[in-house]
């Protein structure tokens, strides 16, 4: 179903709220990656341009979880950790370079009597960027009153933090129910509609990548792809260890869940009845568990000794899978090849996001999730050869396992046509 967006409605002399993503990392007071707060950017300036009187809302953190821990630990909380005010700070440097956005200003919580006047008393254009949200416990429990009192500062909600969107919270689903225009941001939208072609209708040849440290993190993912007929699943990284062992393979010390080896095989059992090429390396770099420093090698997946432990995909398997994607029309691309924040245990991973780029580069549509996956294309320096850079994390995994998430599933449809 089509979800509305910032697009189909008249914002005009409104007030917005817009829920966002600005939970980005801070250090020393200073935020160190503005990627996020660049991306909120087309939605409230277009917003702005339009007339809104915008309200923007966002989590940074777990403070209350934080807090617990430190409570149990005996150690001192610092509120001030989670404080948006280095974001506000950030986001007023990009205010002032972009002409839709009037007034900027930050109000010290995100409800009650203070809150409510600053909102009240926005000018067309003004932007008011409200305190973390999860300062309040009653943020995570989806609770009523609170997502209530979110609600009544504003005419219109906006939802473009994809990233939080599989979270049922008070900011993300419980306020969509006192307000009566409910839609997309631009940034979601781009998700919903990158992602949204990889279930629905993809071009073909379709070929997944997955990758990472762990099988069970990504069954329903590898499940959905199956059933959605995916032409070719190539599996590298850790998880590939799993697959390996339950086909009889050494595979020495090498990350393995042993509680997944019968679903290891059932996927592959199931990827061939549904006619789905199933591509696991046959060559990896491998150390010494004795001697990790200096005994780094490549060898084919059979020659594996008990002491050895896999970290990459080799050159023959990283050939192997570029190949694959060298036709492709679709790409989705989950989870590195290997140990890449370890040089030179990156090379795998490079290489698959070269193949990738250069099939981006031939017409192919290519969607890359998670965060260290997209750290990795960040790191090869492709981020511009890839059509989508998708922002969440597990929302992105849940999306493309087929479930629906209640962020997204709260807002207002689009007639039906
Ligand atoms: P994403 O964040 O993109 O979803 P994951 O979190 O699933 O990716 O997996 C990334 C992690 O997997 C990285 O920390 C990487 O070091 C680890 N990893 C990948 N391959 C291996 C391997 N062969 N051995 C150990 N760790 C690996
Ligand atoms: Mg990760």
């Amino acid at each position: 179903m089509q979800k509305k967006t910032i697009k189909d409605i008249d914002v005009d002399g409104k007030r917005v709220f817009v829920r966002v993503d600005f939970n980005v990392p801070v250090k020393n007071g200073v935020v160190t990656d503005d990627t996020r707060i660049r991306a909120a950017l087309p939605t409230v300036c277009d917003l702005a341009g339009r007339g809104a009187k915008i309200i923007l809302a966002s989590h940074l953190g777990r403070p209350i979880k934080e807090k617990k821990k430190a409570e149990e630990a005996g150690n001192a909380f610092d509120p001030a950790k989670f404080s948006l005010a280095p974001v506000f700070a950030a986001f007023k440097e990009f205010a002032m370079k972009n002409a839709e956005i009037g007034e900027v200003s930050f109000a010290a919580d995100c409800i009650g009597e203070e809150v409510r006047k600053a909102a009240a008393a926005l000018k067309s254009g003004d932007v008011l960027l409200l305190e973390n949200l999860r300062l309040h416990a009653e943020e995570e429990k989806n609770d009523a009153e609170f997502a209530r009192q979110l609600a009544s500062l504003a005419d219109i909600y906006v939802n473009d933090a994809f990233g939080t969107a599989h979270r049922a919270h008070a900011s993300t689903e419980g306020i969509t129910h006192f307000v009566d225009t409910c839609v997309a941001g631009l940034l979601m939208e781009k998700e919903l509609e990158y992602l949204g072609r990889v279930l629905e209708d993809p071009e073909r040849p379709f070929v997944a990548i997955l990758g990472g440290a762990k099988v069970s993190d990504k069954i329903p993912v590898i499940d959905s792809l199956i059933e959605r007929k995916v032409d070719k699943l190539l599996i590298g990284g850790a998880m590939a260890y799993t697959f390996f062992k339950a086909n009889g393979y050494t595979v020495g010390k090498s990350l393995v869940e042993n509680d997944m080896l019968d679903r290891a095989k059932e996927i592959e059992e199931r990827a061939k009845s549904a006619g789905v090429e199933l591509i696991l390396p046959t060559d990896h770099q491998v150390v010494d568990s004795a001697d990790p420093l200096n005994s780094q090698r490549t060898i084919p997946i059979d020659f594996t000794n008990a002491g050895h432990v896999g970290l990459d995909i080799g050159i023959e398997t990283a050939a192997i899978f570029s190949n694959a994607l060298s036709g492709a029309r679709t790409i989705v691309w989950n989870g590195p090849m290997g140990m890449f924040e370890e040089k030179p245990f990156d090379q795998g991973t490079i290489a698959v996001a070269q193949a990738v780029a250069d099939a981006t580069d031939n017409g192919a549509t290519s969607i890359v999730g998670g965060g260290d996956s997209v750290a990795a294309i960040k790191q090869a320096g492709l981020e511009s050869h890839i059509s989508h850079i998708s922002t969440g994390g597990g929302a992105t995994l849940e999306f493309l396992a087929g479930d629906a998430l209640p962020g997204v599933e709260a807002l207002d449809s689009q007639p039906e046509s």
